[in-house]
């Protein structure tokens, strides 16, 4: 139940389009109808709003999407359709900032075991488990870096064992275990890179995205000259792909804290 290339376009309605937080991936219907109430999905030819149906219980159909409202310009309304392509009139558009949900984070436990594949049960339970950062991913990590990769700081109960190419997008299982793969962060920080809301270079300098606003940043303890207190070779290719597809500025250069915005307001 992966995901689909956009390339690859199925010529049915089993699978539609979905909003991941960043971007539109085709996904197979079965897979995020147990999500259909917080998920954005559309057609993935015309664009049209969709209704996810389940599988029915006869077995007589498979979990697949209809338009909604109904659209005769899209080759996959079968009947309606009268020849020629057209966008749905009510195309569900980019989701704006504010409302960016990434429905990877609600991936249900069924899509996360088919995107693993077939492995041994004792794999696929450290796959799992790195998933929500526990497990051996997690103690590789903590063994690595002790306290926060940036920060130096603990409490250990306190850090997050973050990918830093996202579970979902590793292209294979070794690459979800991949110490290299990780950083142990503080919370603040990991929700972050989490959101590709700060970044980090090949020699490790901090990156912020232009989403961030500087006073938000400084807020939340993000200023210039964070790195990891040191970068290994085996991560830095991961860093390019955390990077990847984000525009990313130099950080505040100002080194203003807390107190003294509070002074200034
Ligand atoms: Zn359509």
């Amino acid at each position: 139940m992966k995901p689909r290339n956009l390339a690859d376009r199925p010529d049915d309605k089993k699978s539609c389009a979905v909003w991941t937080g960043t971007q539109w991936e085709i996904w197979p219907v079965s897979a995020i109808h147990p999500h259909r109430k917080t998920v954005i999905a559309r057609c993935h030819e015309c664009h049209g709003p969709v209704l996810l149906m389940n599988a029915s219980k006869d077995g007589r159909n498979d979990a697949h999407f209809e338009h909604h409202p109904a659209h005769t310009g899209c080759s996959l309304a079968h009947r309606n359709f009268t020849g020629t392509k057209t966008q749905h009139p009510l195309a569900v558009s980019d989701p704006t900032k504010s409302e960016r949900l990434a429905f990877t984070d609600y991936i249900s436990d069924q899509a996360a075991e088919d995107i693993i594949g077939s492995v041994k049960e004792t794999e696929k339970e450290g796959l799992l488990l790195a998933r929500v950062g526990q497990g051996a991913f997690r103690k590789k990590l903590i063994s690595r870096w002790g306290n926060c990769s940036v920060m130096g700081c603990g409490p250990e109960t306190a850090l997050v064992a973050s990918h830093i190419v996202s579970w979902r997008a590793c292209e294979t299982n070794e690459e979800r275990l991949d110490v290299n793969n990780g950083l142990l962060l503080s919370p603040n920080l990991d929700k972050l890179f989490d959101r590709r809301l700060i970044s980090f270079s090949n020699n490790g300098a901090l990156l912020v995205s232009p989403d961030l606003v500087p006073s938000d940043a400084v807020a939340l303890g993000i200023c210039a000259g964070m790195q990891p207190r040191l970068v290994p070779h085996g991560i830095v290719k991961y860093l390019a792909r955390h990077r990847d597809g984000t525009e990313w500025c130099e950080p505040p250069i100002h080194t203003v804290t807390l107190v003294d915005l509070l002074l200034r307001s």
